[in-house]
């Protein structure tokens, strides 16, 4: 059946300007790197991502190596937009990446021109689009020149394959490296994407600070903590097919007296406040204007739209946020 978008998909999420540029991003952006590969029915996936543009998300995270195996995230995702999305495509937001490991040999992975041009170039025929919004380079790279790199991200700009430039991972010292490098070819990062949650905050200890003084969008990853900061693992077990059972990224030895001591307090402090835990923790990671959005993942549509229904409730007081530091210690 065609797609036709809702009418109302626009009024009620908030739109964050990031950093000093001219891009608004959704409070909530979806990123398609676990649950948008081979395994997952490809109706569930569409699903997901068209629920997620008629509430407003108009930005799609991806990168080359999303999957699994990698390069099926963008395939699956160029599927949707060929056959629903095509004619909404200035309405959205499509970012991918490069710096992890694609193809074997010394021009698969890290930061050099040769590995990031061919890698763009892939992205952009497995994505069935002419440009992406947002080219990152994915992760700092310790032996190509971060001139290369930068030089490789705005080139794209020059050829028509990007528009704005972006970097992932990266400390407070190499991202003004990397600014700087952008800054001087005309194109300074719009957007950093760091992880930031509950259960990590090394951003507050230097990289949000250096954000703020250069104007650069924080765009946060896995905000839930891959689900940690949901009720999926609250009563200390995995449930079957959950990240914590199916992917290397998460373990079920995650689930540790610790985190459920942390988590079920977090999940009463919620429920005080009429929240869901997942709610409560993208309140808790939005709550800096520094941070544009936060990119969620789910893994079906009802959790997407308990997610979205973070962004209706009252901000958190000083009073919350201090017991919430107290909780976490
Ligand atoms: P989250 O922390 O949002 O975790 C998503 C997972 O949490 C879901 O797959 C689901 O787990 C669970 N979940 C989500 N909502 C709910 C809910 N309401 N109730 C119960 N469980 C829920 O983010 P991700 O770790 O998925 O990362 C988000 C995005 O960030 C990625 O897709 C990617 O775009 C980006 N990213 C970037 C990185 C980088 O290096 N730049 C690295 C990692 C991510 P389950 O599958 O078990 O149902």
């Amino acid at each position: 059946m065609t797609f036709e978008a809702r009418d109302d998909r626009y009024d009620t999420m908030h739109y964050r300007r990031a950093g000093a540029s001219g891009l608004q991003l959704p409070a909530l952006s979806l990123g398609l790197w676990q649950n948008f590969g081979t395994s997952r029915p490809f109706d569930v996936q569409r699903a997901i991502v068209l629920r997620a543009f008629d509430l407003g998300i108009t930005h799609f995270d991806l990168a080359n190596n999303y999957g699994p195996p990698p390069g099926s995230a963008e395939e699956s995702f160029g599927r949707i937009l060929a056959t629903d999305l095509r004619s909404y495509r200035d309405e959205i937001i499509i970012s991918t990446k490069a710096g992890y490991t694609m193809w074997p040999g010394p021009y698969g992975d890290w930061g050099s021109r040769k590995y990031l041009t061919a890698s763009l170039d892939q992205s952009l025929r497995r994505l069935g689009t002419d440009y992406v919004d947002v080219f990152y380079h994915h992760r700092p790279d310790p032996s190509s020149p971060i001139g290369e790199t930068a030089g490789a991200l705005v080139s794209a700009i020059a050829r028509g394959k990007s528009l704005y430039t972006g970097i992932s991972n990266y400390d407070p010292e190499q991202t003004r490296a990397a600014h700087a490098a952008l800054a001087s070819l005309g194109a300074p990062p719009v957007l950093h994407q760091p992880s930031y949650s509950m259960l990590n905050r090394t951003i507050e200890h230097g990289l949000s600070e250096v954000l703020e003084e250069l104007r650069i969008g924080g765009i946060v990853f896995s905000p839930l903590a891959q689900g940690l900061l949901t009720d999926r693992y609250l009563s200390g077990s995995a449930p079957q097919g959950s990240r914590a059972t199916s992917s290397p990224f998460l373990h079920e030895t995650d689930i540790d007296e610790d985190y459920l001591r942390r988590a079920r307090a977090l999940n009463d402090l919620a429920a005080a406040r009429g929240q869901t835990l997942a709610q409560l923790a993208l309140a808790w990671a939005l709550r800096r204007p520094v941070i544009t959005s936060a990119i969620i993942g789910a893994s079906s549509v009802s959790q997407l739209e308990q997610n979205v229904a973070a962004l209706t409730a009252a901000p958190l007081t000083t009073n919350e946020l201090t017991t919430i530091d107290i909780l976490l210690e």
